[in-house]
C-alpha cells in the first residue's frame, strides 16, 4: 500500500494541477533568487522582465485553473496572451503526439497567433507533421530537452523543415505526462534571431506542463462523458432489443402452445387438423423470427460474414420463387419475374444471402398487397468491368404503399411502418434491417420508391463476380416445385441409413418422416455408438446422418474416426451433417471433419429428401 499516495497524486487531475501550481510557485522562487542578485542594468532589465513573466504565467495559471469546458479555449487564449506579450513571441502552438501508420507525428491541438502573423504562416488546426523531418529536434525532445535559438542554427533539414512555419527563433519544450512523451509547446519569434534565456526557458517550461495539464484534464472528462453516452445508447438499444425479442418469441408460441391444447381436446378431425395447420404456421414463422434474431446479433457482434461460391443465378431465383410463392398463390396476386439475359448465367458471390433478401422483400410485397393485386420481381444487370458485375433487382408491389416519413425508419431494427400495421401483419421489423446490412456487404444499396395507398417498389444493387464455370443446365421456365406430398416420396427400399442422433424425439421424427420411403434405418444414441455399429459391418450402411451435438462421442469427432477405418466403405460413405449448429462456421467445421454435406434443424422435409435422391440414387 506504500505505493497508494503516490498514484492518488498522479490519477487525480486537480491535484496534479495544484502541483503544477507549486511548481510554478518554485520557479518563481528559484528564479526569484537571480532577481535579487543583480550586477549591473541589464542584469536589472533582464531580472524585471522575467518577475512580469513569472507574474503573466500566475495570472495565467489562475485563469486556467477556474476555466471548464466551455471557458476553457478562452481561458487559454487569455493564458497565452499574458505570457506572449511578456516575452515578445508571436506565435505559440501546443502540440499532441499522434501515431498513424506506425510513425509518431506532432498535430496542432492548441493555437494562439499574435495581432501582427501574416496570414499564410498560420498552421491549420489538427494539422499533423511527421517527427522523422525534424530527427535531431524529434530525438531531443524526446529526451526531455528543450530546443532553442534561432532557426540559421539548426542542422540544415530541420531548417528546411521548418521554414515554412516562417519563425525566426523558436523555444520547444517538451511535455512528457505520466511517463510518456505527450508533446510539446512551441513559442515562435518571427522577427528576430535571439535564444531565450535561461529563466525564460523555465518559466515557459512550467507554463507549458500547466498548459497541458489542464487541456489533458479537459479532454479526459470529454472522453469519460463520451464513454458514458455510448454506454447508456448501448444499454438503452438492449432493454429495446430484448423486450422486442421477448414479445416477437411469445406470439408465436403463445400460438402453439394454444393450438396443441385445442388440437389434443378437439373431438373430431377436422378441427384437430385446422389446429395444426396453425401450429405448423406459428411454428415456421418462429423459426423466421429466431433466424432473423440471430442474424441481427451477428450483424451487432460483427461477425456478420459473406460467404462467396460460384452459382448459377437462375437456380437461385427458382428457390426463393419456390419458397415464396405459397404465400402468393395463396393469395391469388399476379405474380411476374423478368430476368435480363445479360446477367451471367454463372456469378460468384452469397447466393444464399441474395436469395435472403428477395425473399423477404417479395414475403413484404405480398404481406402488405390486398388479394388478386400484383407483384414484379426485376433483375437486370446495370454494368460489368473487368468480370464484376452490379445488378438491380426489384420488387414492386401494388400494395398500401408507405409514408415519405415512415419511409426514413424502416431500414433500422424493429422500425415498423406504424403500429396498427404491425398488429395487423405482424413481423419483427429485422427483415429490411437484415437487408440492408447484406447488400451493404455486397457492395450494394437499397431503398424504397413508394407514396402511402400507392404500392411500394423496393430496390437494391449488389456486386457479384462473373463465373468461370461453364452455365449448368437451366430450367427455361420459372416454375414452382412443391414439397412433396409424403404419397409421392421415392423410394429407397433395400438401402440402409445410419442416424446417429442422441434426442428421442428427434429420432422419433427422423423415423416417422422417412417411414413412407421404406428405407432401412438403424438407429445410434451418440457418436460411440454410432462408430461401432458402423465400423462392425461398414458396407451395411449407404449412408450416415450424423447430429453434431452427442454426449459420449460428438458428430464431428465419430466422423473423423469412420473417416480413418481400414475399410475403403469407409472413406467414402457419404456422412451428412443433420444439426441445430448453422452458422458458417459449424458447417465449416462439419466438411472439415470428412462431412459430405449439411442439413440444419429444424429439418425441411425437401432438403433430406433432396440429400437423399443425390447420395443414394445419385440425382438431384
Ligand atoms: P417485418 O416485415 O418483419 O415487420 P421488415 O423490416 O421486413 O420487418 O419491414 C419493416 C416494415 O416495413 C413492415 O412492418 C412494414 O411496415 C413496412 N413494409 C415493408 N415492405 C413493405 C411493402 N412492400 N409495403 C408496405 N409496407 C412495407
Amino acid at each position: 500500500m506504500s505505493a497508494g499516495p503516490v498514484s492518488i497524486w498522479i490519477s487525480n487531475p486537480q491535484v496534479a494541477i495544484t502541483l503544477m501550481v507549486l511548481l510554478v510557485v518554485c520557479t518563481i522562487l528559484v528564479v526569484g533568487n537571480g532577481v535579487f542578485i543583480v550586477k549591473d542594468k541589464k542584469q536589472i532589465k533582464i531580472s524585471m522582465a522575467l518577475q512580469d513573466l513569472l507574474q503573466a504565467v500566475n495570472n495565467a495559471t489562475t485563469v486556467l485553473l477556474t476555466a471548464d469546458d466551455d471557458t476553457f479555449e478562452d481561458a487559454i487564449k487569455q493564458g497565452v496572451d499574458l505570457v506572449a506579450s511578456c516575452v515578445d513571441i508571436d506565435r505559440v502552438h501546443i502540440w499532441k503526439n499522434e501515431a498513424a501508420d506506425g510513425t509518431l507525428h506532432y498535430a496542432n491541438r492548441y493555437e494562439w497567433i499574435g495581432s501582427h502573423i501574416e496570414h499564410e504562416k498560420i498552421v491549420p488546426l489538427k494539422m499533423k507533421y511527421l517527427y522523422s523531418n525534424t530527427p535531431t529536434l524529434a530525438e531531443k525532445l524526446a529526451n526531455g530537452e528543450c530546443v532553442n535559438g534561432p532557426l540559421s542554427s539548426f542542422p540544415q533539414i530541420e531548417q528546411d523543415a521548418l521554414k515554412p512555419f516562417g519563425m525566426k527563433s523558436v523555444l520547444m519544450t517538451p511535455v512528457h505526462f505520466r511517463g510518456h512523451f505527450w508533446g510539446f509547446v512551441s513559442f515562435d519569434d518571427c522577427h528576430q534571431e535571439r535564444t531565450f534565456n535561461d529563466g525564460e526557458v523555465d518559466i515557459l517550461r512550467s507554463a507549458s506542463l500547466m498548459m497541458i495539464a489542464v487541456i489533458n484534464r479537459i479532454e479526459q472528462a470529454a472522453d469519460i462523458a463520451t464513454t458514458a453516452a455510448k454506454l447508456e445508447d448501448a444499454s438503452r438499444a438492449k432493454s429495446s432489443f430484448l423486450a422486442n425479442m421477448s414479445h416477437e418469441i411469445r406470439t408465436p408460441l403463445n400460438a402453439i402452445i394454444g393450438m396443441t391444447s385445442i388440437g389434443k381436446s378437439a373431438p373430431d378431425l377436422a378441427r384437430k387438423d385446422t389446429a395444426f395447420a396453425k401450429v405448423e404456421s406459428a411454428s415456421s414463422h418462429l423459426l423466421g423470427v429466431i433466424n432473423d434474431i440471430l442474424d441481427m446479433s451477428k450483424i451487432e457482434a460483427g461477425k456478420f460474414e459473406l460467404s462467396l461460391e460460384e452459382f448459377s443465378f437462375e437456380q437461385m431465383l427458382q428457390k426463393v420463387i419456390n419458397v415464396s410463392s405459397f404465400r402468393i398463390e395463396e393469395k391469388r396476386q399476379k405474380f411476374t419475374v423478368y430476368i435480363d439475359r445479360a446477367i451471367p448465367k454463372n456469378l460468384i458471390g452469397d447466393d444464399q444471402r441474395i436469395a435472403q433478401v428477395i425473399t423477404n422483400l417479395l414475403s413484404n410485397a405480398s404481406k402488405f398487397t390486398p388479394e388478386e393485386k400484383s407483384i414484379h420481381l426485376d433483375a437486370h444487370l446495370t454494368s460489368e468491368e473487368n468480370g464484376a458485375c452490379t445488378l438491380e433487382i426489384s420488387v414492386k408491389d401494388t400494395g398500401i404503399g408507405i409514408s415519405a416519413d415512415q419511409q426514413s425508419r424502416l431500414f433500422s431494427s424493429f422500425e415498423q411502418a406504424d403500429n396498427d400495421i404491425s398488429r395487423k401483419f405482424g413481423g419483427t421489423g429485422l427483415g429490411l434491417a437484415i437487408s440492408k446490412r447484406i447488400v451493404e456487404l455486397m457492395g450494394g444499396d437499397i431503398w424504397i420508391e413508394s407514396k402511402l395507398g400507392a404500392g411500394a417498389k423496393f430496390v437494391f444493387t449488389i456486386k457479384v463476380q462473373r463465373g468461370s464455370e461453364p452455365a449448368p443446365t437451366l430450367h427455361s421456365d420459372l416454375s414452382r416445385s412443391e414439397n412433396p406430398h409424403p404419397d409421392e416420396l421415392p423410394s429407397f427400399a433395400g438401402r440402409r441409413l445410419l442416424l446417429a442422433e442422441d434426442i428421442d424425439i428427434n429420432q422419433e421424427i427422423m423415423l416417422a418422416l422417412l417411414e413412407p420411403t421404406h428405407l432401412d434405418i438403424e438407429c445410434a444414441k451418440d457418436g460411440a455408438e454410432a462408430l461401432s455399429i458402423f465400423s462392425a459391418e461398414p458396407e451395411r450402411f449407404d449412408l450416415v446422418f450424423m447430429d453434431v451435438q452427442m454426449p459420449v462421442l460428438d458428430g464431428l469427432e465419430a466422423t473423423r474416426r469412420i473417416r480413418s477405418l481400414d475399410s475403403a466403405h469407409a472413406k467414402s460413405v457419404p456422412i451428412i451433417a443433420l444439426t441445430a449448429n448453422v452458422f458458417r462456421e459449424d458447417i465449416e467445421k462439419c466438411i472439415e471433419a470428412g462431412m459430405n454435406g449439411h442439413i440444419g434443424k429444424p429439418l425441411d422435409l425437401d432438403e433430406v429428401m433432396g440429400d437423399l435422391k443425390l447420395y443414394l440414387l445419385g440425382k438431384p
